[in-house]
Order: C-alpha cells, then structure tokens, then sequence
C-alpha cells in the first residue's frame, strides 16, 4: 500500500523550523502575530507553502523528496528580527512543534531549520530548549541535524544536542537552500549509519557588530577560506563559521566555529581551535569608519556616478530595528538632493497618503515613530506619486529574504511619495533592502537615483552592490549601531574584544 506522502516503507523524517534573530534591547517584544505576519504554518500547510523556496527548509524539502522520504511536517515559524520573544509566543511554538512530533513518532531522522540566536522572556538558550525538547521526544539514538543562520550565538549544550550542525556560510546569506539541501544530504548519511559524528567548539573571546559580519570581507573572508580547505578532509563532515549576533545579550553570544568530524574528536578540536584564533587574530579589521550623514551625503552628491548606496546600518531592519529612523532623511532633505531615495516603515504615513489618493499634495511626519533610538519624525510636504499593495515577487531568487521567508515580499500598503528631489518609500511594515524589486515594483527606478539609503549592514549588497558606484557607512541613529559600549549588557561573558 502507498502512503499519502510517501512511499510505503520510505524513512520517516520529521521536519520543522522556529527562527528568530532576537534583539535584546528593543523596546517592543515580539509575539505571535509578529511570526503570523511573517511565516506561520503548521502541518501540511507548512510543507505545501515552504516546499519550492529558496529558503535553508526549501533545501531540505527538495532533497527529502528526492530522497523519497516521508515527511512528516510539524510547524515553520519565522519572524522578523526584533524585541525579545514574548513568554506566551514560544510557549505556543514549542509546543505546537512538540505535540505534532509527538504524534509523528516514530521518525527515523529530524530535520530542524533553527536561527540560533533567539531569545525568550525567561529563555536565554531558545534553540538548545528546543533541540532538547526534540531530543527527549525522538531518543538518543534518532539522528537531528540543526540548520542554523551564521548569525547565531550558540551554547555548548547546543552542540551536544544535535548530531550535526551546519550553518549558512554567506553573508548576505544567498546559501541557505544549498545548505538545506546539505543538511538532508548528511541526514541520508547518518540514517545509513555511515557517519559518527563528533563536534567540537571554539569560541574567540570577541563580539563583532553586524558590520563586520560580511562573509566576502576579513574578518571572516579568511576564517571562511581555511575552513573551506579543512572541509576537503574526508574526516571533516562540516564546519559552522558563526558570526554570532552581538545584540542578543546571552551567556553565549559572540562568533563560534562548530567542526563536525566523523568519529575524530582531537581532529575536531584542533580545527575549531585553529579557526577561532585565526578570526581574534583578525579581529582589528572589525572596525570601520563611519561618516556624519551630513558629509555621507556630501560625499555621495559630488561624486559623478551613482547610485551611491548610503548605509544607515545603525537602523538595520535584519538586526531588528524599526527601519523608520530619519538620520539620512533629513540630511538628504538638507542638501537638497536630487534623485535620493529612501524606505522608511510608517503605517501612519501610508495610510494619511492612501486617503489622499494618487497626484494629491501632502504634509505629515514621517519616521521616528517607534521609539526614540532611530530619529525624531520629520515633516515634508510632497506629492504622492504611487500606490501599492506592497506585493512583489524578489528578482534575484536566492536572496537574503527568500532565506527564511520565500520569494514574495509582502511590505503591506506602499506609497511612493516625491519630496523635493527626494523618493520616500512608506511601507506598512518594515521591510529589510534585500531585492531592487522593492524600489521597481511601485516605480522607483534605482539606477538612475544619485544615492540610496539602506537600512542594513551587509544583507543589502547581493542586490544593491552590482548596480551601485560605491557604498558609504554613516553614524546614524540606531539600536544596531556599531558602537557596541553604547549597550548596557547583563549576560555577556567577559572579557571580549572591543568592550573590555
Ligand atoms: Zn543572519
């Protein structure tokens, strides 16, 4: 007899994935309906809408289908980055991940698509909770291989917990399918009993600012290269390259490499040993200088190229800020700039340009409404050029956002709005700059702008840097500024670089 999913006899594999980059010192928690907003699927549901995306759980589906295995669906949750994850919103998806477990055993193999650095009110060691849940349910002797985002701050129970730890090796993270599919790969290998695996982690004593997280740049460009060449070792089944992320304020929080070998603990070791001391002995490069936004736009207007890409990483949407800041704004406003284009999420501002209509001229504030971290709002006087439901399909299929969510993009209701020589895009909701179909779908055209803001720290460049003449980093207002002293820790473990 055939099963409805797969073949009769085919391995059982439960699947499911809770990811949330937390944001410790945000103001505004995150709760369910941050996570239905974004991705919340349960059961079947999750396989029909995650299977066919570019994301690390669209990995796994494709190679378990492949594979002819026999899914068995529990929930997948993603949320945007922000504030701490409410009490009752993960109690909800560890249990919704456990029950439908539960109901699911037995399974030969799970297959987890996590963050690693989601924090919980009361929960400082989300993913190791989870995994631990998972793994008292499952047994001991059931294989668990974790995908995890680079940016994860990771427990050494964590890595006890799972058999394998893989993690996306870009930044912008463009690989999270093709390590999906690794992780299935390796999944039929443990199934198959070919694989002991053994991991070993070391940790440099160091935190790195988003910034300073690009994969393509030291300090991890050259961690990156010698891990590569560790992996081409037939005792090395993989390594994890962890950034960490510096705003979650955890006992664990700060870069990591996870070196799985088959059945070589010493060779493990050694090589997570060797890769930790080669990324503190870069840690110097982690630093970057940073313009007034005054003088960044200064700069950008007198060059003859465009479009320069201004980084207001201070307001990193990825990081989990409220992507309103007004910094850039104001300053482009300032030196009458023509052809600048910035995003800024104002649901208020929307909504005040919807009932006006298309062509009508507008006064209102703009930004600087979530808290008081990212500017104070701004009022312009502009001519609403173009409205749109927000919907639009990302023209570069692995990107940054497909990642975790899928390839359609919802911002909610978008307005182009012309101030000045000065493009403000107003979304609903906050929407990272990962994909120019943002900018194209309402009308913008991004390059023929003289400058763009973006409102990230390294995710923006997979789509904005093929197009752009250069890009400048500015001190701007912001709750992931690069200035990390500004934040008043409680968990960290000391000493790290650069706060001690
Ligand atoms: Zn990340």
């Amino acid at each position: 007899m055939m099963s409805p999913v797969g073949r009769a006899g085919a391995r059982r594999i439960a699947i499911g994935g809770i990811l949330h980059e937390t944001h410790s010192f945000m103001e505004r928690a995150t709760t369910r309906a941050d996570f239905a907003d974004q991705s919340l699927h349960f059961g079947a549901e999750m396989l029909r809408v995650m299977r066919g995306t570019r994301s690390g759980i669209g990995g796994m589906i494709d190679r378990a289908t492949e594979m002819g295995w026999q899914l068995l669906p529990t929930l997948y949750a993603a949320a945007m980055p922000g504030g701490t994850v409410t009490a009752a919103a993960y109690a909800e998806l560890l249990s919704q991940l456990c029950s439908r477990l539960e109901q699911s055993l037995p399974v030969d193999g799970l297959l987890l698509a996590l963050h690693g650095a989601m924090v919980a009110e009361g929960q400082l060691d989300a993913e190791s909770d989870i995994v631990g849940r998972a793994r008292a349910l499952v047994g001991e002797a059931t294989p668990i291989a974790v995908l995890l985002d680079m940016h994860g701050n990771i427990s050494p129970r964590l890595v006890e917990l799972a058999d394998v730890l893989l993690a996306y090796d870009t930044n912008p993270h463009v690989d999270a399918f093709a390590r999906g599919v690794e992780a299935a790969a390796i999944m039929s290998r443990l199934l198959r009993r070919e694989l002991r695996p053994t991991a070993a982690c070391a940790r440099p004593a160091l935190l790195l600012p988003a910034q300073s997280t690009g994969t393509a740049l030291p300090p991890l460009a050259p961690v990156h290269k010698r891990a590569a060449e560790m992996e081409t070792l037939d005792e090395v089944v993989c390594i994890a390259v962890m950034a960490g992320f510096a705003y979650a304020d955890t006992p664990f929080t700060g870069p990591s490499i996870i070196v799985t070998t088959d059945g070589q603990p010493e060779l493990a070791a050694a090589c997570a040993d060797e890769l930790s001391a080669l990324l503190y002995t870069q840690r110097s490069t982690a630093t970057s200088s940073f313009l007034a936004p005054d003088e960044a736009v200064r700069l950008a207007d007198s060059r003859k190229q465009g479009p320069v890409i201004l980084v207001d990483s201070a307001d990193n949407i990825g990081g989990g800020t409220t992507g309103d800041g007004t910094d850039a704004l104001v300053a482009m406003l300032a030196n009458d700039v023509d052809e600048g284009t910035i995003v800024l999420a104002d649901a208020q501002a929307v909504d005040i340009c919807w009932r006006a209509g298309i062509a009508a001229e507008v006064t209102l504030d703009v930004g600087g409404k979530v808290d008081r971290w990212h500017g104070p709002p701004v009022t312009v006087t502009g001519a609403v050029r173009a409205l749109s439901d927000g919907v639009f399909e990302c023209e570069v299929p692995d990107n940054h956002f497909a990642s975790f969510y899928g390839s359609t993009v919802h911002m909610g209701r978008s307005v182009w709005l012309r101030v000045a020589g000065v493009n403000i895009l107003l979304t609903e909701r906050k929407t990272p700059p990962l994909d120019l179909a943002q900018l194209r779908h309402i009308g913008i055209v991004p390059e023929s702008q003289r400058m763009i803001v973006v409102k990230s720290a390294v995710a923006y460049r997979a789509a904005y840097m093929p197009i752009a003449s250069e890009a400048i980093e500015m001190d701007t207002a912001g709750l992931c500024s690069a200035n990390l002293a500004r934040f008043p820790y409680r968990h960290l473990q000391r000493p790290l670089y650069p706060l001690d």
